[in-house]
């Protein structure tokens, strides 16, 4: 007998997730600006703790100062600093930056290097940020990106059980075709920004409400059972 959608199989729910949210989101692509796999480097290291917009903003201008890995490298930290300190942890992130850079020119002959191993080596990447890159720039798929979005998105969903992004990777591995690791990043951020949002999501309104083991179960503006939204432990 056929099991209520509810019910559905974490690989089985993960597919009609993927089917629907692409139909809902066919414009689900990377919003980060860039020309060059240095350039998404770059960008994707400045967009922790940051929005995409934000980061946008900041890097016109930047990469017409910075065209070059040396330029990073050759970088005063305090003039990259203040280049890049509306993107919020600016004295981390120059750092990383100058130091990444610098490891590029001794290592690498300035270029970004095409696998994981060598990418999660460099100061301030860690494996989303290298699977952006290899999935964007190179079209290289070793894994799943998972940012905040995807994180909770996969929670909610009942994809993962997991609170660490790197198991929720794994766990998402395991229930995804491999040709579908790249699209489902896009997908559930998209899904995260426009419908299930952090704080309210719009269950009334999403397209995944029939199977989602969460839906309506977060506060009285979009629930249907009584549950304030302190007492909803999805409602974090
Ligand atoms: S039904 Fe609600 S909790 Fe589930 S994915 Fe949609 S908005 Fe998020």
């Amino acid at each position: 007998m056929k099991k209520p959608e509810i019910y559905l199989e974490p690989k089985d729910r993960a597919l009609k997730v993927i089917e629907l949210l692409e139909k809902e989101h066919s414009d689900a692509k990377i919003a980060l600006h860039y020309a060059s796999p240095l350039e998404l480097l770059v960008a994707t290291i400045l967009s922790a703790q940051c929005t995409d917009e934000r980061v946008n903003i900041v890097t016109k201008a930047l990469f017409k100062k910075y065209a070059k890995a040396e330029d990073y490298a050759n970088a005063d930290l305090k003039e990259l600093e203040q280049d890049i300190k509306s993107t919020g942890f600016y004295r981390n992130k120059a750092k990383n930056l100058k130091k990444c850079c610098q490891l590029l020119v001794e290592k690498y002959n300035s270029q970004v290097p095409k696998t994981m191993e060598e990418l999660i080596e460099l100061p301030g990447v860690a494996r989303k940020t290298a699977n952006i890159v290899l999935t964007n720039a190179f079209g290289v798929v070793e894994g799943v990106a998972v940012d905040t979005h995807v994180r909770r998105l996969a929670q909610r969903l009942g994809l993962s059980g997991n609170d660490d992004p790197a198991k929720i990777e794994k766990d998402l591995m395991r229930i995804v075709p491999k040709d579908k690791w790249m699209g489902i990043t896009d997908l559930l951020i998209f899904h995260g920004r426009r419908v299930c949002t952090a704080k309210r999501p719009n269950c009334a309104a999403c397209v995944l409400n029939k199977f989602c083991p969460s839906a309506f179960s977060f506060s009285k503006a979009c629930c249907r059972h009584p549950f304030s939204s302190k007492q909803c432990k999805n409602n974090a």
